[in-house]
């Protein structure tokens, strides 16, 4: 029985976002000196350097324990040491398998699918999570993004993927295709809300194309404090797609407006040293003490205001310029938070609540974009997973104050709910030759 249900799993898969998987580096901007993995959910296969290293697998209650040596990565598995390899590998026996993984001084996370640890040098490790495409995509949008509807969760995963599968060679020479830091996308965490998972799952096989169809570079940002900013008034390119826009959506939210006061003498001199402008003249010293943006500008006095903004650690360089009347220190009022190119997740919030659509949004903040979906993506299969964990939702709802197990877990409830409905699938004997293409050994 267990041969047939993973036979149609695997089936399943090929007709589904599920097929591919990612190599992620976790912890990659720690230094990881020591890590301790237990298993929250379904069994796991120990394998050092290729070959099984303990039957039968590893589950709740054990603990493996990791640590670099001079020749490869020592393992212990609770307390009991079974020498050092190369390279460890646990492997998920299932579709529903969760890792927890302490390592020394910093925080514990979980994450899903397969763990790969080898080392960098003899006291760190090189920790890789093999996972399912769509399931680190939900890791991302419960990272990247806040938000209570799953249709905010649905635009940063089509967001996330478009991303992701622009730049999947991104780490290629490293040996993993993302990390979790925000060099790629953060990726703090397996998702742990069925929320996100449905807005990740509601969006799958779409990816967001320009008028060629082509894949297009998705940034965003916190809020545009009112306007988004040309992407050459940023980076070098000015890109079609990269637009600025009024975007009053991006008004009254968290990060819609700041404030910084600097020393007058400071804001000055930074502008005679660093840029070498004229601070006796008056007409010079006028415009730095009264700069104003009525709508987003590029520079002032010809220094981009993206230097301006590294330099004083400002949220965004959409601000304006006054002065205290009495001490004279220079108070620059400004709005929103990031690069302002691209969407706005504050702007994107607010429109999700206003009953806005998602294709709307895209169009709104992606000049000349539009959604493309992927005809292999089987609908069937997505609305399934969709029922499935509204489903879910809803029981949560109700009972509010439960107090949940780990195996009340949403992740274990949705494929005990797919074990099931597999297990009822009739065999069919035709696909018993992707048999080889199995690679999980039982
Ligand atoms: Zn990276």
């Amino acid at each position: 029985m267990k041969r047939l249900l993973l036979l149609s799993l695997f089936v399943l898969a090929l007709n589904s976002a599920f097929a591919d998987k990612v190599k992620v580096r976790l912890f990659s901007n720690n230094r990881i000196e020591a890590l301790y993995v237990s298993f929250d959910l379904g069994i796991y296969d120990l394998y050092a350097d290729d070959a099984t290293l303990l039957e039968p697998g590893l589950g709740e209650g054990l603990s493996v324990e990791l640590k670099p040596a001079a020749n490869g990565v020592s393992v212990a598995v609770n307390g009991y040491n079974y020498g050092t390899f190369s390279r460890v590998m646990l492997r998920a026996t299932d579709t529903a398998c969760i890792l927890c993984l302490n390592p020394r001084n910093v925080k514990q996370r979980t994450y899903e699918g397969d763990l790969v640890v080898s080392t960098f040098d003899k006291s760190s490790l090189k920790i890789i999570n093999e996972v399912e495409f769509e399931t680190y995509l939900a890791g991302v949008v419960q990272s990247e993004i806040y938000g209570d509807r799953s249709d905010i969760f649905r635009i940063q995963a089509v967001i996330s993927r478009t991303w992701a599968l622009r730049n999947i060679n991104k780490h290629r020479s490293d040996g993993y295709n993302f990390c979790d830091y925000v060099h790629c996308q953060a990726y703090q965490n397996r998702c742990v809300r069925p929320d996100i998972m449905l807005g990740t799952m509601q969006s799958s096989g779409e990816t967001i194309v320009d008028a060629n169809g082509k894949l297009i570079e998705t940034p965003f940002h916190s809020n545009s404090g009112g306007q988004t900013a040309n992407s050459e008034d940023v980076w070098r390119s000015a890109l079609p797609y990269l637009r600025s826009v009024q975007d009053t959506f991006s008004f009254r939210m968290r990060q819609s407006n700041w404030t910084k006061v600097i020393p007058r003498n400071q804001w000055l001199n930074y502008f005679a040293k660093t840029h070498k402008l004229n601070i006796q003249n008056d007409s010079v010293k006028r415009i730095l003490l009264s700069f104003s943006q009525p709508q987003r500008k590029a520079k002032i006095l010809g220094v981009p205001l993206t230097r301006v903004r590294t330099d004083f650690k400002l949220k965004s360089t959409f601000f304006s310029v006054t002065t205290d009347p009495n001490s004279g220190d220079v108070i620059l009022n400004g709005h929103g938070y990031g690069h302002g190119v691209g969407l706005s997740q504050e702007g994107t919030i607010r429109m999700v609540s206003l009953g806005i659509s998602y294709d709307s949004i895209i169009r709104h903040y992606y000049t000349g974009a539009h959604i493309h979906r992927d005809e292999n993506v089987s609908e069937r299969y997505v609305a399934n997973f969709v029922t499935e964990i509204t489903k879910i939702i809803e029981e949560d709802k109700a009972n509010p104050g439960k107090k949940k197990s780990k195996k009340d877990d949403w992740l274990g409830k949705l494929f005990r709910v797919r074990d099931r409905q597999d297990r009822e699938e009739e065999f069919d004997p035709t696909k018993q030759e992707l048999e080889g293409d199995i690679s999980v050994e039982w």
